[in-house]
């Protein structure tokens, strides 16, 4: 049976992803930072035995490294690093708050790796694929509008280290990508997103079913088209 780990599962994308395996027939490791609050998902467990909920915040490396622990021996075929934060809106130049920005590039570029590291053996039984969830707005070329300092420098962030695992770990049978989800209507994407979250989750989905070895290393929209870095 494939197991799929995802972060930040309790609502948004992450949420819809989950739904997605557990209907696919996955197993579904889902990480929240407070399952106690995560009715949507807890929601699921009834209906899906494949189904376990872990509370998780990404950026505490001691819980993520006992998770993995605690899961040891258990391949995981798919590690989704979706947990990501936007960070305060409309910063201005001379404005920019140096804690807000460590806490925006923590959760989205620092703490997915923590993750890949701890859950690497887990990743190596079964010769997995890891999936950053990244943004376009980390792309230079994409970038015609400024601003977003500490978003699009820590998505960028995220990048450079999903390519850098896609080199490292191709010996190990290893696949690392990078996935822009779209523009979602999500808390973080807001009610004026082009799409829902099923749109974007059934297209990350059907790019990762699809993923050659050739492709590791790459950074693709929901619909599967290359974007440029
Ligand atoms: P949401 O704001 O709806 O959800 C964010 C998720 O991340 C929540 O589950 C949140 O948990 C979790 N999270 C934040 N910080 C932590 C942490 N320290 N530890 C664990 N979980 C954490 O966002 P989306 O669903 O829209 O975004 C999902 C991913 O897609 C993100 O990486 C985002 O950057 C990316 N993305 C989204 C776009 C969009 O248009 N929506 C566009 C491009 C990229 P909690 O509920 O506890 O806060």
């Amino acid at each position: 049976m494939s197991q799929v780990f995802i972060t930040g599962a309790n609502r948004g994308i992450g949420l819809a992803l989950t739904k997605l395996y557990l209907k696919a027939g996955w197993d579904v490791v889902a990480c929240c930072r407070n399952p106690a609050q995560a009715d949507d998902l807890l929601y699921l467990i009834s209906d899906n035995p494949g189904l376990e909920v872990y509370q998780l915040d990404v950026t505490d490396y001691d819980a993520v490294r006992e998770l993995a622990q605690e899961l040891a021996d258990r391949p995981i075929s798919l590690l989704i690093n979706n947990a990501g934060y936007y960070g305060p809106y409309n910063i201005a130049i001379g404005d920019t708050d140096v804690e807000e920005w460590r806490q925006v590039m923590e959760i989205n570029a620092i703490a997915p790796m923590k993750v890949v590291e701890a859950f690497l053996p887990h990743l190596k039984l079964a010769r997995g694929t890891v999936a950053n969830i990244s943004s376009k707005m980390g792309s230079m070329t994409d970038n015609c509008s400024g601003g977003s300092y500490f978003y699009r420098s820590s998505k960028a962030a995220l990048n450079a280290v999903t390519k850098s695992l896609a080199q490292d770990l191709a010996v190990d049978g290893i696949k690392a990508v990078v996935i822009h989800p779209g523009w979602v209507r999500t808390d973080m994407g807001g009610p004026h997103g082009l799409i829902d979250t099923e749109t974007s989750s059934t297209g990350i989905k059907s790019v990762l079913d699809n993923l050659s070895a050739e492709q590791s290393g790459h950074f693709y929209d929901f619909k599967g088209n290359l974007i440029p870095w």
